[in-house]
């Protein structure tokens, strides 16, 4: 039987830090660790295209004249139906009045079996 991986989305769970992840990531997005794979796995990953198709980036602040505030920072996914189909809080914490904050969210996009996306130029 051919036990070779066909199907997208396949996820695992990060071994360093539990964070449920792609099957295919050869580093874990959230830690960074590198992975261990079976051969056949590892030459694919090597060869798996990767491009950024999102990456925002913000600082916040207290308002002016606030001595200190809480903040939470959360991530939702909808889907093309504008269904909600994750939701995660990220971070918590607080700030005193000259501190600040800055959030970096990124979207890394795959194509499993090494199909390399069509750019428009
Ligand atoms: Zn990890």
């Amino acid at each position: 039987m051919n036990s070779r991986v066909g199907v997208t989305g396949k996820t695992r769970i990060c071994p360093h830090c539990k964070t449920t992840i792609l099957e295919s990531a050869r580093v874990c997005p959230g830690c960074h660790h590198h992975l261990r794979f079976d051969a056949q796995a590892n030459i694919e990953s090597r060869t798996q295209p990767t491009f950024s198709a999102l990456r925002v980036e913000g600082e916040f602040r207290n308002p002016p004249g606030v001595e200190s505030c809480e903040y939470s920072v959360v991530v939702s996914i909808r889907n093309d139906r504008g269904e909600e189909v994750a939701r995660k809080v990220v971070g918590v914490g607080a700030l005193d009045a000259r501190e600040s904050r800055t959030v970096t969210l990124s979207v890394d996009v795959f194509t499993p079996g090494g199909v390399r996306p069509r750019t428009a130029n």
